[in-house]
């Protein structure tokens, strides 16, 4: 499952390269990257598009990082931001620690390293907080042109693909392989073009359900491609070795229905958790007559870290709708420092948001409180906003489902 024909190595290189150079599409981070001549001005532009696009479609990325950009132009001016700022420009792109740690990283870059980003992937990896082996690849590749290869959910379907990788594609014999595989190809004089051309192959090419093989610049050198146009080759999937570690398992073979999507493959995804929290907006009127929401914060570590969210508590399963509005009450009394009728709160609807591995629904109440009420309370931090500054705080995107 390895590429042992130079040859065939440089044709794939200069292939793939050829096709980038053609099809790559313009985006703000790789302009930055191929023009600013400081090379820890790329490695920042280059760091924070790689942590926004984890998880995140490119579309959707290109906005928050022009934001994050004008407003932190440089690792220097992000070390002076505070956890606040950062997590109201992330809001709504998810996985909010990961604004956190780059925000972190950022201050020991300045602090401990003299502002100097570490020049190789194995020492971004070890020196900065939330940088994996993936995007340690990516900054020491693009920015600093080390000869290292990368992988990530894309490179790991066509490289799949290429080599009739069939094996569970997250157990740790195929993830080591492919480390093998990636670190072998990448090219030597091009290797942050060579990583992004293989990622970008596999957003817009090599795609998950409908691959486009009859456009791809690479399928001369596809094993699962010639499987399908031409049959299988020795072996199973052309591989001599019986009871490969690499192979699709002999209970699972080759599905000639399913063709080059027959790789990769996966096991089955662990369910996500069920919960539910009841939420309880309280308003009042403000000042000017303006409506207002009380916010409370969360805690600093944790699910959604940090931001902002309507007084809420955790459910237990199957409460009566009666019971829960009890249990909201007490919570809120408790917290509140006054009483609160379980009759007063109304109850709004639910609102459902998966999260990555929870599916939660919000059992959504409202309390109307006096225009001059306060709290005496001071945890956890809270505070009064309009439905406009709402949108403006590091709330999450379920909080704002549930206005
Ligand atoms: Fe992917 Fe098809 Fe290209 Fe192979 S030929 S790399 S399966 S798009």
């Amino acid at each position: 499952h390895l590429f042992s024909d130079p040859a065939e190595v440089g044709a794939l290189r200069r292939d793939l390269l050829a096709w980038y150079d053609r099809s790559k599409r313009d985006l703000p981070w790789r302009t930055l990257a191929g023009s600013e001549p400081d090379p820890d001005r790329r490695a920042y532009a280059v760091w924070v598009s790689e942590i926004m696009l984890q998880q995140t479609q490119v579309a959707t990325v290109i906005d928050y990082y022009n934001r994050w950009m004008q407003k932190w132009p440089t690792l220097q001016a992000l070390a002076q931001a505070s956890l606040e700022e950062v997590n109201e420009l992330w809001a709504g792109l998810g996985y909010y620690s990961r604004g956190k740690r780059l925000q972190e990283a950022a201050r020991k870059v300045v602090s401990e390293l003299e502002g100097r980003m570490p020049r190789t992937a194995e020492d971004l990896q070890k020196l900065l907080p939330g940088v994996g082996r993936y995007t340690a690849g990516a900054i020491a590749s693009i920015s600093f042109g080390q000869a290292t290869g990368v992988v990530d959910g894309n490179v790991i379907r066509v490289l799949c693909r290429l080599r009739c990788i069939g094996a569970d594609s997250s157990s740790p014999a195929v993830i080591d392989h492919l480390w093998d595989v990636a670190n072998a190809v990448v090219d030597r004089s091009r290797p942050g073009d060579f990583n992004q051309a293989l990622m970008e192959l596999g957003a817009t090419v090599c795609a998950p359900k409908a691959p486009l093989c009859g456009e791809c610049p690479v399928k001369q050198h596809c094993r699962a491609w010639h499987r399908v146009s031409t049959g299988p080759a020795s072996g199973p999937e052309g591989c001599c070795a019986v009871g490969c570690p690499l192979c699709p398992p002999a209970a699972e073979p080759w599905d000639s229905s399913l063709g080059v999507t027959n790789f990769p493959r996966k096991a089955a995804k662990k369910q996500p958790r069920v919960a539910r929290t009841a939420v309880c907006v309280l308003e009042r009127r403000g000042c000017h007559g303006a409506l207002q929401y009380l916010l409370v914060q969360r805690p600093s570590s944790g699910l959604l870290a940090g931001l902002w969210e309507f007084p809420s508590l955790p459910l237990a399963q199957d409460l009566q709708e009666e019971k829960q509005r009890e249990a909201l009450a007490d919570h809120l009394q408790a917290w509140m420092g006054q009483p609160v009728a379980a009759g007063g709160l109304r109850l709004i609807g639910e609102v459902v948001h998966i999260f990555s591995h929870i599916h939660q629904t919000y059992v959504v109440y409202s309390l109307p409180l006096d225009g001059d009420a306060t709290l005496d309370s001071v945890s956890p931090p809270s505070r009064w906003v309009t439905e406009e500054e709402f949108h403006a705080s590091a709330v999450s995107t379920a909080m704002k489902k549930v206005v």
